[in-house]
């Protein structure tokens, strides 16, 4: 009986899970769809701890052996420092944590494998489950700290062994090579399996590492879908539908996500993992002088020709997220409406730090979606704009991607903001994006530099422009 109970209870978060993903789609029912799969795994996790009864007399896992106390300090735990880190974590600090997040997931899918490898010693389709789940959430885990760490500045370079790429593959072969060998070879030897978990470990670093900033998007997307992957071998090797539906899930969603990255940036998947970007030149290595001269504007001007414009485009870029401007930007885009001015957003694939970053922080301000042009769409508009306002971006509107083929990100689409007729970049000083590299359209003679904080900036130019 309470294997059908804990069946329907199953379907239910399976459910939830589809439904829940559905919603992220889009900005305004992303909060609810979160609750709802969230529902789901909650369910789910409760149901399994009380109604699952193993079939199998040798697993650890049948109600009776069960450690509920143990359980339930596990999820007290992980529940009180989620919930605090969440809660705490400032916006502009959210990719970083869900790439922590994400590792932590790897590293659930590979302790699994670990711990159940004696069980079903003997059994090699189900060790075959277990390497491929211990692998994978390997990788995910340590390729997530990294990505962690470079997302926060803590790793902010892209270090690069001579021949990395000739060493990764070769280490990659190994590792899986010893992992078919515990699988058709039926030992049980503990030094073996802890070789394996070491090799994946070394793997994710090799891995994500060498990894130019460019490239940092399609990176994360595909951690995620790895993540997803392991959690699924996990299921499968349980028979637990919940645990499959759900890694199948996010691993589908994370490789849709890195192919439609991929595409965004022009990129394919080898030449990120093999590739280019970031790779070391003069001028990945901090900002050259070249010499050229940059024209300031004030907020009155600004304010000035913005009123004046038949069309503005804003381009919002990581700054936004730092100085959480998202809502004075959105003030400053109905005053202008309220003037007549069209107003757009431009959002760039990989504007922010993580997929997905700049439609998440309008949308929190309630600017209407449908004022948010993807890169294709805008891009031609461009010509017919008077006015485009670049706020706290750099490397997503850098004319080097076009016109440098020794640039680091020679060949990512950039917004073509130098084809309009005023361009004023808003930004504090002269320094690099993420990428590190100079920015040339700042010394576009049609260039204005507005400089200060967003934010500052911003409220300075809505009140200007309200006595106008
Ligand atoms: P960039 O990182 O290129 O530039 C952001 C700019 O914002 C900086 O030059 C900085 O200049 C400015 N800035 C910072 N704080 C403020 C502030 N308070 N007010 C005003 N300006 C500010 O951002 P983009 O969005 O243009 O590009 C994103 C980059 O991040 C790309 O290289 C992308 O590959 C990478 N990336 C993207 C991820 C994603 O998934 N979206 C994930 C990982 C990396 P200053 O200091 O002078 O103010």
């Amino acid at each position: 009986m309470n294997q059908y109970i804990l069946e329907i209870i199953y379907l239910i978060a399976s459910v939830t899970f589809v439904v829940g993903l559905k919603m992220l789609s889009e900005p305004q029912s992303a909060r609810r769809g979160n609750l709802w799969a969230a529902f789901g795994m909650t369910i789910a996790i409760v149901g399994t701890i009380f109604l699952y009864q193993s079939k199998d007399p040798n697993t650890q896992t049948s109600r009776e052996t069960i450690k509920l106390a143990f359980i339930f300090a596990g999820i007290g735990l992980g529940t009180i420092i989620g919930w605090a880190t969440a809660k705490k974590v400032k916006m502009t600090a959210m990719p970083e944590l869900v790439s922590l997040f994400n590792g932590m997931g790897g590293a659930c899918a590979a302790l699994i494998s670990l711990l159940e490898f004696h069980h079903n010693v003997g059994h090699p389709e189900r060790i075959s489950v277990i390497m491929a789940g211990m692998i994978i959430g390997s990788v995910s885990f340590s390729g997530s700290i990294i990505a962690f760490m470079k997302l926060n500045g803590t790793l902010n370079k892209s270090y690069r062994l001579p021949n990395y790429n000739i060493i990764n593959t070769l280490l990659m072969i190994v590792t899986i090579g010893a992992g078919v060998w515990l699988t058709v070879s039926g030992s049980d030897s503990m030094s073996m399996l802890l070789l394996v978990f070491g090799l994946s470990i070394l793997y994710g670093v090799s891995f994500v590492v060498p990894i130019g900033g460019a490239d940092m998007p399609v990176v994360i997307s595909l951690l995620n879908s790895f993540t997803g992957l392991a959690a699924a071998f996990g299921g499968f090797l349980y028979g637990n539908q919940v645990m499959l539906t759900g890694g199948i899930l996010v691993g589908s969603a994370g490789t849709l996500l890195t192919v439609a990255m991929c595409r965004a940036m022009n990129r394919p998947l080898y030449s990120v993992i093999f590739g280019a970007f970031g790779e070391s030149s003069a001028a990945a290595s901090g900002v050259s002088s070249t010499g050229g001269s940059i024209k300031d504007i004030s907020i009155s001007d600004t304010a000035v020709l913005m009123n004046y414009s038949k069309k503005v485009v804003i381009v919002p870029g990581y700054g936004l997220a730092v100085a959480q401007a998202q809502h004075v930007i959105h003030e400053l885009e109905e005053l202008l409406e309220e003037r007549g001015v069209e107003v757009k957003y431009a959002i760039h694939p990989v504007a922010g730090r993580m997929p997905g970053h700049m439609n998440v922080l309008l949308a929190e301000s309630n600017v209407d979606y449908g004022k948010l042009a993807e890169m294709d769409e805008i891009n031609p508009e461009f010509a017919s704009t008077d006015v485009v306002l670049v706020v706290g971006a750099n490397d997503v509107v850098n004319p080097a991607a076009k016109t440098d083929p020794s640039s680091p990100i020679y060949g990512m689409p950039i917004l073509d903001v130098e084809n309009a007729k005023h361009i004023i970049v808003n930004k504090r000083s002269m320094n690099a994006g993420y990428a590190g590299i100079e920015n040339m359209l700042f010394y576009d003679p049609k260039t204005s530099m507005l400089f200060g904080d967003a934010k500052d900036a911003l409220t300075k130019l809505v009140a200007e422009l309200k006595t106008m």
